[in-house]
């Protein structure tokens, strides 16, 4: 329970990795603020799993693609648990098409959703963990804003920015006892990735030196270490987990 007292917001957690890493870090002892946008339906079991093991956890329903709906995302949390001492933007979406095809609605929404919402939750929470003097912001980046991919412009492009954001707010804020760091997941079995042809799948698993698809817990587990006091000499970094695809 080495997050005790520690009090979390993960964006976009109703599903997928968000979901794991609000469990992974309520399990942990952290109380969760689960963000969603649309499916309160899952949000709510998400909370009702850590509830029913003996967790913290509270629902706030925000676009973190929009400046005030984040600010009030924090609100709610600092409301709620009295302080938020992690912060993990992991909501994200995808649009892909080739760069010929790509339709300016597609840059735009990706960039805003993936990119924009990091800024807006971060620039949120920024005052409160200033004055607490202690806190740890964490981006759910890709290895894609690392290597590229082709039918992925826009979101290698967010996701890239996320790392040159991470990497910067990293350097304002570390005299204040904040770290902020950013994961690189590779391919995640999830319904972001469950949209892939079967093909593209076997392509990546054939690329994958540890012979498997990654799972939302394998995220997790590195998120929830970067969120704790043992992490606390670690910042701007960029970890990938992605079983060796980007080596
Ligand atoms: P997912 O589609 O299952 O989950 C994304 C979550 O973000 C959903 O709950 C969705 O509702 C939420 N979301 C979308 N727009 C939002 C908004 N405007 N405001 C608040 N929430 C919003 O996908 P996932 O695979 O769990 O992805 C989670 C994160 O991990 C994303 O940032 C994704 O880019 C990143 N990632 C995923 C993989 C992978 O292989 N699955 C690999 C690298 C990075």
């Amino acid at each position: 329970m080495f997050l005790n007292g520690k009090s979390a917001i993960v964006t976009g957690a109703s599903r997928g990795i968000g979901r794991s890493i609000a469990i992974k870090l309520a399990q942990s002892g952290a109380s969760v603020m689960i963000n969603y946008v649309s499916k309160a339906g899952a949000a709510e079991d998400v909370r009702d799993q850590i509830v029913a093991a003996g967790g913290r956890a509270a629902l706030f329903q925000a676009d973190v693609s929009r400046f005030d709906e984040a600010a009030e995302l924090v609100n709610a949390g600092l409301a709620e648990f009295g302080r938020i001492d992690i912060l993990v933007n992991n909501a994200g979406i995808t649009r892909d098409n080739l760069l010929m095809r790509m339709k300016e609605e597609d840059w735009d929404s990706v960039l805003t959703v993936n990119l924009k919402g990091a800024f807006n939750t971060t620039r949120a929470v920024m005052k409160p963990m200033l004055k607490a003097r202690w806190g740890r912001i964490i981006a759910v980046s890709s290895i894609i804003g690392l290597r590229g991919n082709a039918g992925q412009a826009n979101y290698a492009a967010a996701k890239a920015g996320l790392i040159g954001f991470t990497k910067s707010v990293a350097r304002e804020v570390g005299s204040r006892g904040i770290t902020v760091n950013a994961v690189a997941p590779g391919f995640i079995s999830t319904e972001m990735t469950g949209k892939l042809s079967e093909s593209v799948k076997q392509k990546m698993l054939s690329e994958i030196p540890l012979g498997r698809f990654g799972l939302p817990d394998d995220v997790a587990n590195l998120v929830s270490f970067l969120a704790s006091d043992a992490a606390g000499y670690i910042t701007g970094q960029v970890v990938a987990v992605d079983g060796g695809l980007a080596i």
